[in-house]
């Protein structure tokens, strides 16, 4: 069944009464360019078993089911599920959870699934939460090798930013804290049914599993980050007193005694200057 035809499409929707769920974010690819460079640069080869998140009626799935060991999906919503047997019911290396991604055991999946291979995360992630979705797959420090996903480019510019410029997020330093990113190619909105009001992009995270701090620093780490681009206007003593309850003369303390100016906003600081920074407000705890 070609799953990027749009009158198959069709048929096969109105077949089981299925109708998309805009708050699910369901935008399904049906440019046919699209999904084998996703699978292709994505990981999706021999050796390995690879994550889908959100299958949508399986036209990234049976891609990644081509070229890869196996795969195993999450989706949420209840009603693909006989859409799926029907669009890749013949296809024996997939396996289906209909679960909802930030809540399923993926360790788990992944080591009894993905026995003997190497893991791979390939999705055309839900829009409504593309961050926290890629966010909790770095903090869960999955043994995968690669998370390559289908974003907003809004999102792809933020992931991709470079640490310590305005276009930067907590996000940029979640990706450059746990590996590193890149763009892989540009998708344009008329490749999605149905369309979504901007365009799209892939990117690619490797992921590096040598732990750069230690538990407790790394949890104050994300913890000083994401309260300071919570409010990236105020300085960043502004809003860690705010949000964490800080002392301000604790962090003006911590940056002078770093050499920085004591009414930086987070958004300024590089990689090391925050892991720094977290190392000095950690001893004044
Ligand atoms: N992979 C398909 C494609 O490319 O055509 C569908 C992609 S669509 C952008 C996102 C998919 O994620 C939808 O099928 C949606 O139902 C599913 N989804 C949304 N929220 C989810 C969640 N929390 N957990 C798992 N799947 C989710």
């Amino acid at each position: 069944m070609n799953l990027t035809n749009i009158n198959t499409v069709r048929e096969v929707m109105s077949r089981h009464g299925f109708n998309f769920s805009k708050g699910l974010g369901q935008n399904f690819i049906i440019n046919p360019d699209i999904c084998p460079k996703i699978a292709e640069m994505g990981n999706a080869c021999k050796g390995y078993g690879v994550l889908e998140i959100g299958t949508g009626i399986g036209v990234l799935t049976k891609e990644l089911a081509l070229r890869a060991d196996k795969v195993s999906a999450v989706e949420i919503d209840k009603r693909l599920m006989p859409v799926l047997a029907e669009t890749l019911g013949e296809i024996d290396n997939i396996k289906i959870y209909n679960e909802d991604v930030m809540k399923a055991d993926l360790r788990k999946i992944i080591a009894e699934d993905f026995r003997g291979l190497r893991a791979a995360v390939c999705a055309n992630l839900p829009y409504y939460i593309t961050s926290p979705i890629i966010m909790m797959l770095l903090e869960s420090r999955l043994p995968v090798d690669s998370i390559t996903v289908m974003v907003q480019k809004e999102a792809a510019q933020r992931l991709c930013a470079k640490v310590g410029s305005r276009d930067s997020g907590a996000i940029t330093i979640g990706v450059n804290y746990y590996g590193t990113v890149r763009k892989l190619f540009d998708v344009s909105r008329g490749s999605f049914m149905p369309s979504p009001n901007v365009d799209s992009a892939v990117i690619r995270i490797d992921l590096n599993h040598e732990a750069r701090l230690d538990e407790e620093h790394e949890k104050f780490f994300f913890s000083m980050v994401k309260a300071g681009f919570s409010q990236r206007r105020k300085t960043l003593a502004n809003a860690l007193s705010s949000q964490l309850g800080m002392e301000k003369a604790a962090v003006y303390d911590a940056l002078s005694a770093l050499g920085i100016n004591e009414n930086v906003r987070i958004e300024a600081l590089t990689m090391e200057e925050l892991i720094a920074v977290s190392g000095e407000l950690m001893k004044s705890k």
